[in-house]
C-alpha cells in the first residue's frame, strides 16, 4: 500500500539518521566511525580543517566533528531522495490518488527537516557543559575573533550550531557543522535532489 511505503521510508530514514548519530557519538575510538565515513564515501577532516572547525564552533566533548556527520547525513538523504524519486515514479505510473502525490511531494522537504533537527540534538549532545572558565574564555574568544555585527546587516549565525562566521572568510558553510549559512531560492515542495 502506497501510504505505507511513504511511512517506511521516512521511518527508515530517520531510523538511519539515528544509527549514524550513534556511531559519531562514540568516535573516537574503534574504527567504527571510520567504517562509516568509508561506506559513504566522506573524506575525514584532515586535522587543520578540524582545527579551524573547532576554533568556529567549540572543542566538541565527544564524539565526531559535526561537519563529517553532516556529509554522512547529506549521502544518505541523496540515497533516500533516489528512494523518493523511484516511489513516485513508481506511484504516478500506478495512478496513485493526489491526496498520496501530494504527500509524496512534500517527502523532501520533511527528510530535510528530519536531517536539521538531527544535526541539532547531535551537536547538543557534544556540547560541552558549560563551565564559568570556559564561559569567559569564550567571550574573549569570540569578541577577538568575530566582527562585530554591522549596523544595518545582521550577523550570520549558524542556526544549527551556533557558530559565527569566522571573520575574513567568504565561508557559504559552517566551518563547524557544514549547514548553509546562506539559504538557498526557495523552492517548490515538489523540490527533490
Ligand atoms: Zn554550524
Amino acid at each position: 500500500m502506497s501510504m505505507d511505503k511513504l511511512d517506511e521510508l521516512r521511518d527508515g530514514f530517520a531510523e538511519r539518521l539515528e544509527a549514524l548519530a550513534a556511531k559519531a557519538l562514540r568516535a573516537p575510538g574503534g574504527g567504527e566511525w571510520g567504517e562509516v565515513l568509508r561506506e559513504y564515501g566522506v573524506e575525514p577532516v584532515v586535522r587543520a580543517g578540524a582545527a579551524a572547525a573547532v576554533a568556529c564552533g567549540f572543542q566538541p566533548a565527544r564524539g565526531a566533528l559535526p561537519l563529517e556527520l553532516r556529509k554522512v547525513f547529506t549521502a544518505v538523504r541523496a540515497a533516500f531522495g533516489r528512494k523518493a524519486a523511484a516511489l513516485r515514479e513508481d506511484l504516478t505510473a500506478r495512478g496513485a490518488p493526489a491526496n498520496v502525490l501530494h504527500r509524496l511531494g512534500k517527502l523532501g522537504r520533511q527528510l530535510d527537516n528530519m536531517l536539521e533537527e538531527r544535526m541539532s540534538a547531535y551537536v547538543e549532545a557534544i556540547r560541552p557543559k558549560a563551565t564559568l572558565g570556559g564561559i569567559f574564555a569564550n567571550a574573549a574568544a569570540t569578541s577577538l575573533r568575530f566582527k562585530p555585527a554591522e549596523s544595518g546587516t545582521t550577523t550570520l549565525k549558524c542556526q544549527c550550531c551556533g557558530a559565527a562566521r569566522l571573520e575574513g572568510t567568504n565561508m557559504r558553510e559552517c566551518a563547524f557543522c557544514g549547514m548553509p549559512l546562506f539559504k538557498d531560492e526557495e523552492t517548490g515542495d515538489d523540490h527533490e535532489r
